[in-house]
């Protein structure tokens, strides 16, 4: 229908700019990814009308009994997906998650011990300015100077040293994978609980392609649209011991009435997520990652100033490290963003560089592959990323990477059955 084009022509045509920029450029932000249609038609729905609070069965409203269906079969899915006793799915965030997570287990005042935003953590894992630097005492590890993995004798050395109620293991920009049997055993010889934060590789772990977290956390909490595909949101796994605690701590203790209509798009990409074409696309993106990190590992690459944190890559995102290039961080984006192609400028470990303009660029593959990219065009992707982040480049060098740029996109159409009637 025209409905929003008539009501509000100003944001329509936001919109659908907003369409086309998704449509015509490479995104390829780590933490991003393309839902679904039907994710999106979900979350688009009348259930944008209902109040809700409590939970399926047990509700502070009337008239939940269609919503009860909805929000049932979302923690269904997830707890099979992921093997999980638990879940909550309400969370309207990751970072609400952690903060209920949080102050499930913890009290004002208590400590915790997570990633240095710096070394590839998230906000909510005890950074000065965020709620969990504020409530909590935060202590942060960090990643070895030499191989850039995480320093598991330094964390073991932390909680020692500051026994924390609560270690989080997890990242935001980390290209490895984490030993969460070892984090376990930390967190149990100082009487610690593990929370495993999973934002950023929930989908290759619901794929059987990572690790999965969940025997070995007291808790797990992710995000439901990055690698995972869904809508915006978060939501939180435990043990069936675990279950008062967390749910208590969601609602009342951090948000009233949950968004039912960004659940039901929840359970619809849970169910997607369940299924081979699933497993299919992230393996793609695994791929695709992995073929970027060598191709930057080139001699010509190299020979240019760049290099890759770690080395290399296990998961769906790439940190190049231009620490030795004349070209920075902030440059490579706007660099990359020229030519049509998406990323974020990221601090890599030790960076000289203030963290505005830093030394990285953090470069992911989830939505490349949801819109089908295979090796092929993952190389080519490569090529192109490798040239364009060359210190010195003409116009004439960069008019021919954008029409490269322009034709990868083309060649993948993302949404075709979109017109521009969003
Ligand atoms: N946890 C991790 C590891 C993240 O990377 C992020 C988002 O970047 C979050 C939590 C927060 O998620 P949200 O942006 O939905 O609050």
């Amino acid at each position: 229908t025209r409905e929003l084009a008539e009501t509000d022509p100003a944001v329509f045509a936001a919109i659908n700019a907003e369409l086309d920029r998704q449509q015509s450029t490479l995104e390829m932000i780590a933490s991003e990814n393309f839902a679904p249609l039907a994710v999106m038609q979900a979350q688009g729905s009348v259930l944008t009308n209902k109040y809700a609070e409590g939970y399926p069965g047990r509700r502070y409203y009337g008239g939940c009994e269609h919503v009860d269906v909805i929000e049932q079969l979302a923690i269904d899915r997830i707890k099979d997906l992921f093997g999980a006793e638990y879940a909550n799915v309400q969370p309207h965030s990751g970072a609400q998650a952690n903060a209920a997570a949080m102050s499930a287990l913890l009290k004002p005042g208590d400590t915790i011990l997570g990633l240095d935003l710096a070394h590839g953590g998230h906000l909510t894992h005890g950074m000065r300015l965020n709620f969990s630097g504020q409530l909590y005492n935060a202590v942060a590890y960090h990643v070895g100077a030499d191989d850039h993995r995480v320093d598991m004798a330094e964390v073991e050395r932390l909680a020692q040293e500051h026994k924390p109620q609560l270690i989080v293991a997890g990242w935001s920009a980390y290209p490895r994978q984490l030993d969460f049997a070892e984090f376990r055993r930390i967190a149990d010889s100082v009487g610690a609980y593990l929370m495993v934060d999973m934002a950023h590789f929930a989908g290759l772990v619901a794929a059987g392609l990572h690790p999965s977290p969940v025997p070995h956390a007291h808790v797990v909490t992710s995000t439901t649209h990055k690698t995972l595909g869904g809508p915006r949101g978060g939501i939180i796994l435990a043990t069936k011991d675990l279950a008062k605690k967390f749910n208590s701590s969601v609602f009342p203790g951090q948000q009233g009435g949950p968004l039912e209509h960004v659940i039901a798009a929840k359970a619809v990409a849970f169910k997607l997520a369940a299924e081979p074409e699933f497993r299919e696309r992230q393996e793609r993106t695994l791929a695709g990652a992995r073929l970027l990190a060598n191709r930057l590992l080139a001699d010509d690459a190299r020979a240019a100033g760049i290099n890759v944190v770690s080395g290399g890559t296990e998961v769906h995102l790439v940190l190049v490290d231009l620490r030795d290039s004349e070209l920075d961080g902030k440059q490579a984006e706007d660099r990359l963003h020229a030519i049509g192609i998406t990323v974020n400028r990221n601090a890599v470990p030790f960076d000289p560089r203030p963290p505005m303009i830093s030394s990285g660029v953090r470069i992911g593959t989830p939505a490349l592959a949801a819109r089908g990219f295979d090796e092929d065009d993952f190389a080519e992707v490569a090529d192109i990323i490798a040239a364009a982040l060359h210190p010195v480049l003409d116009d004439a060098q960069l008019d021919r990477l954008r029409e490269r740029v322009a034709r990868l996109a083309a060649s993948r159409p993302l949404y075709p059955n979109l017109s521009e009637d969003v």
